[in-house]
């Protein structure tokens, strides 16, 4: 599904971010990214959703070379892969059902289909009751949440989550991270970079773990 090769990026004036990163994650895994703050788990997961380019290296994703992507070919790469962060980027002025709304309406899905999947997303996270709130309404684990069904509202292959619950206590992670493995058993891919050790300690899963640029551990898929 996602394939690092000798990936390396060195951001313009700075120092660099990622080197020699090697790795695959099959169709259907569920992984975590580790590492301190500045270990490069951003920089990893906005080279593969196209946000940044490698410097060196190749990305296969899907068995697509990604790795030197025109900027016209970005939306279409995009649109497999649900993006989530740690401050989930919601528009404030906008209601719950608008912001889930927008993928669909840049992907141009009809109205119907808009209305069907907005709300199939918000009952997935168990916020259907909120659609007409706005996001200031909503408490900080519900935020994400809204977040989460912007993220899975276009059925993405692949999710990609940049500390999500870096603003969230214990129990409202575990909530969230449950929601992850529910689309997991359906077959979504899921990276999750976390440095909540708590969080992953409980759990079997796949650790890939960053160490200023360069990956230890959980190179190659099980
Ligand atoms: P993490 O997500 O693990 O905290 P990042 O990927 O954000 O790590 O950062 C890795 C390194 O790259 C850090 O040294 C950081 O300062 C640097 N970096 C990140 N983004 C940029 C940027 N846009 N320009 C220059 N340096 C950057
Ligand atoms: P998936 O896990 O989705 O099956 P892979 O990463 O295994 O995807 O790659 C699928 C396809 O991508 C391969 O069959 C091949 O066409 C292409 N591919 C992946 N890695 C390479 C590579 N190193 N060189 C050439 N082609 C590659």
């Amino acid at each position: 599904m996602i394939r690092f090769e000798e990936v390396s990026k060195a951001y313009l004036g700075g120092r660099q971010a990622l080197q020699g990163v090697d790795f695959h994650l099959r169709p259907g895994e569920m992984a975590f990214l580790t590492g301190h703050s500045g270990a490069g788990k951003s920089t990893l997961l906005k080279l593969i959703c196209g946000i940044e380019r490698p410097s060196a290296g190749h990305i296969w994703f899907s068995g697509h070379d990604i790795s030197r992507l025109k900027s016209s070919e970005v939306p279409f790469l995009r649109r497999q892969i649900g993006m989530i962060f740690q401050d989930h980027h919601l528009l404030m002025d906008r209601s719950v059902y608008d912001n889930v709304a927008i993928p669909l309406i840049i992907a141009g899905a009809s109205g119907e289909d808009i209305r069907r999947r907005v709300s199939a997303a918000l009952d997935k996270v168990g916020l259907l009751d909120k659609a007409k709130s706005y996001p200031i309404q909503l408490s900080g684990g519900e935020q994400q949440r809204v977040g989460i069904a912007r993220a899975v509202v276009n059925k993405p292959a692949v999710l990609l989550a940049d500390e999500p619950t870096g603003n969230l206590d214990d129990a409202l992670s575990e909530d969230i991270l449950r929601l992850f493995e529910e689309f997991n058993r359906v077959g979504v891919t899921v990276l999750m970079a976390t440095h909540d050790q708590a969080l992953i300690a409980r759990r079997n899963y796949r650790l890939m773990r960053l160490n200023q640029g360069r990956l230890h551990g959980g190179q190659s898929g099980q």
